[in-house]
């Protein structure tokens, strides 16, 4: 280069250095692309009296190349001098004013200078940001951060301000990838405050911290922009987000998978056999607990046992009854145990009251794998089993209730007779514990099965019987949010039903993530048991699970359509029939395009109802919103059509659950609610039997609210506010149901609890009979 310069380098040198061309070059650094007028106002020049001056300053730097104009689109922009020489001049400045370097903590507690560099490459690695824009916000950045005067700048910090730059230039985009994923130091505060106050472990507080942060990832990261807003925004609910992408929702075992094979486990190169199969009753029953145990890590919510009593048969022949009850009685303590200890799970036990059809021809599997002839062979056995289990469970939580373990109650064609004995004990078991679901069987010719979350498997998949309902599970769930629809679709029937396709679209490619990551979790080995095949057999079948559209609101939004109170008459029938009809043939047909077995379900995640009646009222307003509850308590009907609190007969509550549960192929539980006393439970067992004859329920359960005494022991129905027998006040503890499990209220969010205070409460006998 030498020691002179060439007349076009001072030229340049020149150029820069004047206060106003350099904010002129800053200012295209910054904005990119910039017209003449727009340069003017930027810099508050005044277009008349300064146009001369200006226009001098513009000439300089065109001439001497620190800008250039665009030919397409008349605007003026830096050049690659351009942008070299703002980096001099910076370099300049804070050589000679070392006051403004700005220094930088690490994650290993050491102290950095500043550097935009490490901006613009975390910009361009991280989110792909293309260089030249990375530049200039890395740019944008350092000038905020400056403005701060902190004595030092963090990581998180600077993320933020970068967030921030990103965001005001309309690149979301790239924010959502750099977004580091965490908590507010104010929601881990609140996380571990509610927890205490409901006694819950220290496990279940780290593991909801991590699942929030899961659910974060999976809504920036793996979800198209649609569907994150739409579940943001609340058009739906898309449950357990922090799973989504982990674990799949439920699932239903196959218990003589394992009494044939053991338990398994996939690993990398083979499976591994960890547990043998059983060689007698006894350690049938362990190996059921070890079972569970193992299913608990890797499916997020509910496990179901179907057939219990008759898979177990073959091993109990020869047994005292003693020895059985015995049996079960452990097997409960156990399960029960697993079942608190990792978290949310219930487990549900399917008890045949006779021989299924689709089971009486089929080989049975006892002692070691052993092939014993058919199952209809070990009928006997099958229902002192399903007798014994009753026994134990009535037992077990005669007194204090249990909450995790659920029996549902098969109920077949010759069941439904009041002189079946264990038809009776089955409700007598309602009466004592309010446990049981009662399921219908009589009206279909193959044997579904039934969860306590209210999904039904039917046969009406691949046809075949095994395949459809067993060693199956509930992928995941989407809840829609039905008024909102509505209120969207700006009350017009046709934009409705455009709106509802969307949706139902949406919600079902939801799924179709879900599933795809659930797959892939499989392959990688993060899913080992439900992934472990035997003879090329999977031990999951995730293709045929089912993937569940919820609903919430029905009643709300046809309050808002009718626009007057709800008689629950002709025309409320025929509107909900209408919404239920519209809703399947959506599914249909955008399920369709997946080739995926999604039902309609009207029994969305407890959260739901909650969270989309406040969005709601936030959107549309307090008087235009129609929601249950008062402002601080606003909640969507979501447990069927009508309100637990609606003051209307229980037959009329009864026809539309049988209305709701004949297009709900994804289940829905009907709930019936009972006064404070005690029951008889023939009272209980004629009203079963009317539910299923006359009013075409098939999965339903009572509730009838009890008080535990810690003290005393005493249980007493209702919710005194003194234990009636010792007089205590601070040692009660108050049960009731919601949704599938029986649970202490103070296990229910505040707004469930105050909405419990107003259930209509029912008097069988008068309500069925009269
Ligand atoms: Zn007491």
């Amino acid at each position: 280069m030498g020691f002179t310069l060439s007349r076009r380098a001072l030229r340049v040198i020149k150029a820069f250095s004047s206060g106003l061309r350099l904010k002129i070059l800053n200012l295209l650094l910054l904005r990119g692309q910039l017209s003449y007028t727009e340069i003017m106002n930027e810099l508050k020049l005044n277009p008349v009296r300064d146009a001369g001056r200006f226009a001098y300053h513009l000439k300089l730097l065109l001439e001497s190349d620190l800008i250039e104009l665009d030919p397409s689109t008349k605007r003026y922009r830096l050049t690659d001098l351009g942008r070299r020489v703002i980096d001099v001049t910076e370099d300049i400045e804070s050589k000679v004013s070392p006051h403004r370097r700005m220094l930088v903590r690490t994650s290993k507690a050491s102290l950095e200078e500043f550097d935009r560099n490490k901006i613009v490459n975390s910009l361009v690695k991280e989110a792909n940001v293309p260089l030249e824009e990375a530049q200039r916000v890395a740019r944008e950045a350092e000038r905020r951060l400056q403005r701060f005067k902190t004595r030092y700048l963090t990581a998180p910090l600077i993320r933020e301000v970068v967030n921030a730059v990103l965001l005001e230039r309309g690149l979301e985009e790239y924010r959502h990838k750099l977004t580091r994923l965490g908590l507010p130091v104010y929601d881990v505060t609140n996380l571990i405050k509610s927890a205490s106050g409901r006694g819950v472990d220290v496990d279940s507080i780290v593991r909801s911290a991590g699942e929030k942060v899961f659910a974060e990832y999976t809504l920036l990261n793996v979800f198209p922009r649609d569907v994150a807003d739409a579940h943001l925004s609340g058009t739906f609910h898309i449950e357990n987000l922090g799973n989504w992408i982990l674990k799949p929702d439920g699932f239903v075992h196959d218990l003589r998978f394992l009494f044939r094979y053991g338990i398994r486990f996939a690993d990398t190169y083979s499976t591994k056999t960890i547990y043998p199969p059983p060689k007698s009753y006894e350690e049938a029953l362990q190996s059921l607990v070890k079972l569970v145990y193992v299913t608990a890590g890797e499916v997020v919510g509910e496990q179901t046992l179907p057939h219990f009593n008759v898979f177990l048969a073959p091993f109990i022949k020869g047994l005292k009854e003693e020895e059985i009850l015995e049996g079960v009685r452990g097997f409960l303590t156990m399960v029960n145990g697993i079942q608190a200890e990792s978290g949310p799970g219930v487990l549900s036990i399917g008890l045949d009251l006779s021989i299924p059809k689709s089971l009486a021809e089929e080989e049975a599997y006892g002692m070691g794998g052993e092939a014993l002839g058919s199952y209809a062979e070990f009928t006997d056995e099958s229902l002192t089993l399903a007798s014994a289990v009753m026994e134990a469970f009535l037992e077990h939580y005669k007194g204090k209730p249990g909450i995790n373990v659920i029996p549902i109650v098969n109920l077949q064609k010759e069941n439904l007779n009041s002189e079946d004995g264990l038809l009776y004990k089955a409700h007598e078991l309602a009466a004592e514990t309010s446990l049981p679901l009662f399921a219908d069987q009589s009206k279909s010719r193959e044997d579904l099965v039934y969860m306590a979350s209210g999904v039904r498997f039917n046969c009406d998949w691949t046809g075949d019987w095994e395949l459809d309902t067993l060693r199956v599970g509930v992928l995941g769930r989407v809840d829609l949010n039905l008024p909102r629809l509505y209120y969207d679709s700006r009350e017009e029937g046709r934009r409705f039903e455009v709106l509802l396709d969307e949706r139902v679209e949406m919600a079902i490619r939801a799924l179709e993530i879900k599933y795809r990551a659930i797959n892939q979790r499989g392959e990688e080995g993060v899913i080992p048991f439900l992934f472990h095949t035997w003879s090329g057999d999977r031990y999951f079948h995730l293709r045929n699970s089912i993937r569940v559209l919820s609903i919430v609101g029905l009643n709300e939004v046809i309050a808002a359509i009718l626009d007057r109170e709800l008689k629950y008459g002709a025309e409320e029938a025929h509107l909900a029939e209408r919404i239920l009809k519209q809703t399947v043939k959506r599914i249909e047909e955008n399920a369709g395009v997946y080739n995926a077995r999604v039902r309609l379900s009207a029994y969305p995640h407890p959260e739901a109802a909650e969270r989309l009646a406040r969005l709601d009222v936030e959107r549309y307003g307090w008087s235009k919103v129609k929601v249950q509850g008062d402002k601080e308590h606003p909640i969507y009907t979501d447990s069927g059509l009508i309100p637990f609190s609606s003051d209307i007969p229980l037959k009329t509550r009864l026809r539309f659950e049988g209305l709701i549960q004949k297009y709900t192929g994804g289940g829905h539980l009907a709930v019936i609610q009972l006064e404070d006393v005690q029951h008889e439970p023939e009272e209980l067992l004629s009203a079963t039997i009317t539910a299923i004859k006359d009013f075409n329920l098939n999965l339903f359960t009572y509730n009838l609210e009890s008080t535990y005494c810690l003290a005393c022991g005493n249980k007493s129905y209702g919710s005194p506010f003194k234990c009636p027998k010792c007089g205590s006040a601070d040692t009660l503890i108050y049960y009731s149901r919601l949704f599938d499990r029986y649970l202490p209220l103070k296990y229910w969010t505040e707004v469930r609890a105050y909405h419990r205070r107003f259930y209509k409460k029912y008097k069988l006998k008068s309500e069925i009979k009269g």
